[in-house]
């Protein structure tokens, strides 16, 4: 096996700079790039967004298990999303104390209670792995995280297998095409969006994107819009934000969503997954104001709530995941990529929670309702935490998780603020898919992609919007 490319390449420091330099334009000329806030008012400036130099090592049978198990999640959250019971369920400790989740959960209570205007929901989804290596003989992908809301990087990540071919290229570093995989969950996310445009029905009506102001990952949000304008020359895409809506879209007799004269088929939300996206009610209300429309939400009340991380922990229990997946071997798929989850809730179940946090924090991740990076504790603030909070309700928004422990290689991770050097990294690998689906119907479900983002060792959390990681590619390699 390949143990890493970083290392191999034994280039003077003249060539590398060289390859960097090159690595850098083709980034910014291929548009694996960011809006930089530098930029003068009414001008638009580009920086490149963090990669690493070279493609990354992945073991090929991890990355086809991760691959393989796309669709039975999509099916397994759209299913959890339309089973009241075990949303409540699971939710109502976390309901006591995370303002947040409450406030989802009042839309979603407003909208089930009055009637689902519109049946269909549309997942454009993300499921993130780490390739565990506690058992080095079986090194496997054990997930991180389910996004169902803002699942990022698609349209800049399709670039990024062009980046690293070019890379190996000029290394003179033969490799075939199934070694480093073509890649464009871009045009796949695309197929979803136009796919539910078209469910709609309606030839005029646009795909409404829900945007932050300043909104720095800009290109990745317009390489969706292009790739679906690229599908079909009939789709065009509005982009507003959620005071926007509550200040000039309003919802006509037979709930159609009307926003500045245009009638909405689609709502795509790539903001509203964190309090700061809600500062005031009106950005609340705005929310609301969509999710009672006909439109089709991506995504839709439902499918949030249900990309929670209590929902994470909460599926991990015994007979859950059965629920709602009879097929036995696509349980096995789904539950392979498990490690353990532990609930906090104030109580005798979350108290051995706490006392397993207690006693080994490092070997854990303590994480609340939040989605975006930055937000877990590792280590001595786990302790730390569960010490204060041990006879607290503020337990309940919280889950402990089993730590993953990646194998590091060597790479270059191109990103301001720290050098340029070989350092020890590890890698989380995303998976993206699409679902369309009512409370009784499937209408797409499909795995179309993939993502790898790559942190320098010892850094905890791994957004890249977050600032932690950056762009990389999977080089698949046999590991026998
Ligand atoms: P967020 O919704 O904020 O993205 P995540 O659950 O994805 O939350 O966690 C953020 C980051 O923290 C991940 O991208 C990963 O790098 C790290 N992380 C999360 N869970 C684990 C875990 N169980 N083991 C190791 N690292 C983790
Ligand atoms: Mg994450």
């Amino acid at each position: 096996m390949v143990d890493c490319l970083g290392s191999r390449f034994a280039v003077d420091n003249q060539r590398l700079h060289e390859v960097l330099d090159k690595a850098r334009d083709f980034a910014l000329a291929t548009g694996i790039s960011m809006k930089s806030l530098q930029g003068e008012k009414g001008s638009v400036l580009a920086e490149c967004a963090p990669f690493t130099l070279f493609p990354s090592v992945v073991p090929r049978t991890c990355f086809q298990q991760a691959v393989d198990c796309m669709q039975d999640f999509n099916r397994l959250i759209h299913k959890v999303a339309h089973d009241h019971n075990f949303l409540e369920k699971s939710l109502k400790n976390v309901l006591q104390v995370d303002d947040f989740t409450q406030g989802l959960w009042k839309i979603y209570t407003h909208v089930k209670e009055e009637g689902y205007t519109q049946p269909l929901s549309l997942g454009l989804f993300r499921n993130d792995f780490m390739l565990d290596v506690k058992d080095p003989d079986h090194v496997q992908p054990k997930q991180v995280e389910f996004n169902t809301i803002a699942s990022s990087f698609a349209g800049l990540t399709t670039s990024t297998v062009l980046l690293h071919r070019f890379v190996l290229d000029m290394m003179g570093k033969q490799y075939d095409t199934e070694e480093v995989p073509d890649n464009d969950p871009a045009l796949g996310l695309a197929r979803g969006m136009v796919k539910a445009w078209e469910l709609y029905g309606r030839k005029q009506a646009v795909l409404l994107f829900i945007v932050s102001e300043a909104e720095r990952n800009i290109f990745d949000q317009r390489a969706l819009e292009f790739k679906a304008y690229s599908l079909n020359h009939g789709v065009r895409v509005l982009r507003r934000t959620y005071l926007d809506i509550y200040n000039n879209a309003s919802l006509t007799d037979d709930k159609r969503l009307m926003v500045d004269g245009d009638e909405v088929a689609v709502v795509y939300l790539r903001t509203g997954y964190e309090p700061d996206a809600f500062p005031t009610h009106k950005e609340w209300d705005a929310r609301l104001k969509m999710e009672r429309s006909l439109a089709i939400k991506c995504p839709s009340i439902q499918y949030q709530l249900a990309g929670t991380k209590k929902i994470q922990q909460e599926l991990t229990l015994p007979g859950a995941v059965e629920q709602f997946i009879t097929d036995p071997a696509a349980v096995k798929r789904i539950r392979a990529t498990f490690v353990k989850l532990h609930s906090l809730d104030l109580g005798p179940d979350g108290d051995k929670g706490v006392e397993i946090g207690k006693t080994d924090p490092d070997m854990y991740v303590l994480k609340p309702q939040r989605e975006g990076g930055g937000n877990n504790l590792y280590g001595k603030d786990i302790s730390k935490f569960l010490e204060a909070h041990q006879k607290s309700e503020e337990r309940n928004a919280y889950i402990l998780m089993e730590r993953i422990f990646p194998k590091s290689q060597k790479n270059y991770l191109l990103k301001p603020g720290i050098p340029f050097v070989l350092s020890d990294v590890i890698s989380e690998l995303g998976i993206y898919g699409v679902y369309i689906g009512s409370a009784t119907e499937e209408r797409m479900n499909t795995q179309c992609g993939h993502m790898l983002r790559t942190k320098v060792l010892g850094t905890d959390e791994g957004g890249i919007c977050a600032g932690f990681a950056g762009l990389d590619t999977p080089f698949l390699v046999s590991t026998d």
